[in-house]
């Protein structure tokens, strides 16, 4: 027997006509690239939305046209997101920090048909223009006096192409399953694979994001995602931010510590979200400022481990609350956060930190297990660490065009990560499958090892990677860009890990860099420290 409910499908145009009718003067606030601040409201975003609709079907955009951006997190990225999906058509966010071919590359294997550009990434987009057929408009995100020199030949303009045109749009009816964004994943290993998102999904991602247990989103609330609408759609947030009513800051491209925390203090925001390497920036200027951005009280780290130092210093110096949270493009990305169980929360601080460090708990929505090599489950003890498994409606079955399923035979994703769950359900994650240090018969887990060595007062940042070893096959090597000028030797920096990790794990040499390559998310590139260090001798 079917129960007697509405059948309404889950359409992500249902967030933005929320948030137009009951949040209607809630604004979303752009630091736009020429760096004027720019002032709209989800009411006027949806009426953007409704003539950027009727300018895509003007354009012969059709249902599930692949349509990509190459823009920083703003308002009119914002629009784009509801009309390009709203219509049946997907979204193709494209990582703008690629390099030129492997942004050729993407552009060709999604077909997209238009690109929408912002500005300062003009004359990138003009130098793939030749290598990219198939795209039969670029689109500035401007008016027609912004175009800048060097733009595609024959760029269009975005302000031009919403004038004029209704401001109403009856939205379709389709089938909740049907894609509505696209994105890439970074491609460390081969070429990057499309992950193809559906309404469906990405409602239910947005619902789960705004529960207390996950990111907690009022209506009180001024969120800034410093992750970009590029990387995993800002991790949900331009979903989430409509339907719990919350004023969205939109940082544009200058990211440094110092802009953040301008463009935080004036609009008085109280959350943000990005990675690590972003919010040490932000930290060294709240130390030079001495203070936190007014109203800031928490954000979310994810995408890298967050240390127990950056927990630190956000907490400790400047009161700000910290959360971690793990995720992946093939999730939409959310998997877990980290909140503290009630029982937790009046324990002394050095014996909340051993569990604050962890990625979190499952949100609902995200079922995990952790496997051996042979598949078989591993206990929940939070020592024995496996293969990290995951599923749900918003995770990945299938890569773009890869005709083959993504999953075990048993229906899981596997994640790639290592990690452990305790029995409380927190996951740590131990380290990348391909990362990890397989020393003897036993492994070190290089994040691990990482998170204690920046805890170190003269280590700025830390990296560790697996060199070959005669009798242990592999150690790890620390490569570490330091704080200052002093540089302390191997023995000293042993010394103080001794007190953190496990002894086996003490590294065998450290060398100190200028800086870590960094990917196009803003991770550290270990492929390319590998290839660096590829001929490290331990005996030198
Ligand atoms: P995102 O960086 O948005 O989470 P990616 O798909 O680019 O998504 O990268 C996913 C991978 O990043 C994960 O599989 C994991 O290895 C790593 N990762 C993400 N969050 C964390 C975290 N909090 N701690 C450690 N590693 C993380």
């Amino acid at each position: 027997m079917h129960g007697m409910m509405m059948t309404t499908p889950l359409l992500i145009t249902s967030l933005i006509q929320f948030a137009a009718k009951f949040h209607n003067d809630t604004e979303v606030v752009t630091c736009r690239v020429d760096g004027t601040l720019h002032r709209s409201t989800y009411g006027q975003i949806y009426e953007r939305s409704q003539r950027l609709a009727n300018a895509l079907i003007e354009l012969g955009v059709k249902p599930g046209d692949r349509v990509a951006t190459v823009a920083w997190n703003s308002d009119r990225h914002l629009e784009l997101y509801y009309a390009v999906s709203g219509i049946g058509a997907i979204c193709h966010t494209v990582n703008l920090r690629l390099a030129d071919a492997e942004m050729v590359y993407i552009l060709n294997h999604a077909e997209d048909r238009l690109v929408f550009f912002d500005t300062d990434m003009a004359e990138t987009v003009a130098r793939i223009q030749p290598h990219t057929p198939a795209v039969e408009s670029f689109i500035s995100l401007s008016d027609a006096a912004g175009i800048p020199a060097g733009s595609p030949a024959g760029a269009l303009d975005y302000e031009g192409l919403i004038a004029g045109v209704p401001d109403q749009y009856d939205w379709p009816v389709f089938d909740e399953n049907a894609a509505a964004s696209m994105c890439y994943t970074s491609g460390t290993t081969g070429n990057p694979k499309g992950v193809l998102y559906s309404h469906r999904a990405t409602v239910l991602h947005a619902m789960a994001s705004c529960f207390a247990s996950t990111l907690d989103l009022r209506t009180h609330d001024i969120v800034l995602p410093v992750v970009p609408m590029f990387h995993v759609n800002a991790w949900g947030i331009p979903y989430s931010s409509p339907i719990a009513g919350v004023p969205i800051v939109m940082p544009g491209p200058k990211l440094d510590g110092k802009s953040l925390f301008e463009l935080m203090d004036q609009e008085h925001v109280t959350m943000g979200l990005g990675v690590p390497t972003v919010w040490m920036g932000l930290l060294d200027h709240m130390d030079k400022m001495g203070r936190a951005p007014k109203g800031l009280a928490r954000v979310i780290v994810g995408g890298a481990a967050a240390s127990e130092s950056i927990i630190n210093r956000f907490e400790l110096k400047h009161g700000v609350t910290v959360h971690h949270a793990w995720g992946m493009t093939e999730m939409s990305p959310v998997g877990v956060v980290n909140t503290l169980k009630p029982k937790f929360l009046d324990l002394p601080r050095d014996q909340q930190m051993p569990i604050k460090v962890k990625q979190g708990r499952a949100i609902y929505g995200v079922d995990m297990c952790i496997v051996d090599d042979d598949g078989d489950e591993l206990p929940h003890d939070g020592i024995t660490s496996g293969r990290l498994l995951v599923k749900g409606p918003w995770i990945i079955s299938e890569y773009y065009k890869a005709d083959e399923s993504a999953l075990t035979s048993d229906g899981w994703f596997d994640t790639g990560d290592i990690a452990t769950l305790d029995a409380d359900g927190y996951m740590l994650i131990t380290d990348r499958a391909k990362d990890i240090i397989k020393s003897g018969g036993e492994w070190i887990s290089s994040v691990g090892l990482e998170n204690a060595a920046v805890g170190h007062p003269a280590i700025k940042q830390a990296a560790v990677i697996g060199v070959p070893h005669p009798k242990w096959l592999e150690r790890p090597l620390l490569v570490c860009v330091s704080e200052g000028d002093s540089r302390p030797s191997l023995s000293e920096v042993r010394e103080f890990l001794a007190e953190k990790v496990p002894k086996l794990w003490l590294p065998d040499a450290i060398e100190w860099v200028s800086s870590l390559p960094l990917g196009a998310t803003g991770k550290v590139l270990k492929a390319g420290l590998r290839a660096r260090f590829a001929d490290y001798s331990l005996n030198k």
